[in-house]
């Protein structure tokens, strides 16, 4: 697996930073978000070091995908309710206008009782 040695993320994959972890597998980490800014927040992090979205290739999509997959599954796990009355968010921000500060391309799943605002989105 690729990591980058002054990445943040790359660090939590190989154990050098410690993290709340939610789900791990061979190509994908999730771990809860250190600042969390609803009930139940978590990302959804890829093994292998993409710094952002735009420099996904094809050769990623099947990652992608499974990252997509597994939010629901997990957001219910933490505890997001299911069906239309509950739910969750999904977000990934991409590069400094898009809102992105770590450059490991991640994302960010939101859950729980409302009231809740994520920063500059709502
Ligand atoms: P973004 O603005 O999309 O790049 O978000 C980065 C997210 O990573 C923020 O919500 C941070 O709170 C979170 N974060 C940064 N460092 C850590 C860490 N060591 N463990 C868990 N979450 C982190
Ligand atoms: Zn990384």
């Amino acid at each position: 697996m690729r990591h980058q040695a002054d990445c943040i993320f790359c660090k939590i994959i190989l154990g050098q930073i410690p993290c709340k972890k939610v789900f791990e597998d061979e190509e994908v980490l999730a771990f809860h978000d250190i600042h969390p800014v609803a009930p139940i927040h978590f990302l959804i992090i890829p093994k292998k070091h993409i710094a952002m979205l735009a420099e996904a290739t094809l050769d990623d999509q099947a990652i992608l995908g499974k990252m997509m997959c597994l939010a629901p599954k997990l957001a219910e796990e933490q505890g997001a309710e299911p069906g239309r009355e509950g739910g969750f968010k999904v977000i990934v921000n991409n590069g400094a206008q898009g809102g992105q500060e770590v450059y490991h391309m991640h994302m960010h799943v939101l859950a729980g009782s409302r009231p809740w605002k994520v920063p500059g989105l709502g």
